[in-house]
């Protein structure tokens, strides 16, 4: 799915492996939280690296579950959203 090369660790020059995460966002009191994101980890220092692209695609999804927060009203404060 994805070739971005696994460079060491800029921040500490560590190993990263590519690992899938949950990201959360919070906006006006409401958090939504996607599973299943790839990324690259630092196995030292924890800093997390995401592919090219995928920072903005992690962001339109996560408007579309504020979105979806806002229209819901039974929505408590919380969605999940599963990445593919
Ligand atoms: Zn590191």
């Amino acid at each position: 799915m994805s070739q971005f090369p696994l460079n060491p660790c800029s921040a500490c020059g560590g190993e990263v492996r590519s690992q899938t995460i949950p990201r959360e966002f919070s906006r006006e009191g409401t958090t939504v939280r996607i599973e299943g994101v790839r990324a690259l980890v630092c196995v030292k220092c924890g800093e997390v690296y995401f592919e090219p692209g995928a920072t903005d695609a992690l962001l339109g999804a996560a408007n579309a579950l504020f979105a979806l927060s806002r229209q819901n009203h039974q929505v408590r404060d919380r969605l999940v959203g599963v990445a593919p």
